[in-house]
């Protein structure tokens, strides 16, 4: 058994290869062989979003705090709050991100395939961003 005790690890800066805007990672979990799980909780600032992506294994959301966004390749762009549990399919280009106005904040659970745990792609533009919830 091992505890992680809390403040016992840097919180780390998002970087601009993976967000846009203002963004906060907390390392909860890291993949211990055999298990490839991984887990981080992620603090976007208002405005704040990951640039389009996807995941080898897919990816679960769980929201733990404020309002945010979340976008699949072609389809609305939809709200998420507390409590509410996200999955993305292996492959599935998506984003995920605050409110332009609200931050969010979200535990992210997802899996490393041979070192990979995620592929970036494109910014998600401020025209996108901004489009509103609602049919895409
Ligand atoms: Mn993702």
């Amino acid at each position: 058994m091992e505890i992680k005790k809390s403040g016992s690890r840097p919180s780390k800066k998002g970087t601009a290869d993976w967000f846009t805007g203002t963004v906060r990672i907390d390392p909860l979990f890291e993949p211990n062989a055999p298990s490839r799980v991984i887990g981080i909780s992620v603090t976007f600032e208002p405005g704040a979003r990951t640039l389009w992506h996807s995941h080898p294994a897919g990816q679960s959301l769980v929201v733990t705090g404020g309002c945010g966004l979340v976008q699949s390749w072609g389809g609305p762009v939809e709200e998420i709050r507390p409590g509410d549990v996200v999955r993305f399919a292996p492959g599935e280009k998506h984003w995920h991100g605050a409110t332009p106005t609200t931050s969010m904040m979200h535990i992210a659970i997802y899996e490393e395939i041979d070192g990979n745990s995620a592929d970036w792609m494109e910014a998600v533009s401020d025209e996108q961003y901004n489009i509103g919830v609602g049919p895409s």
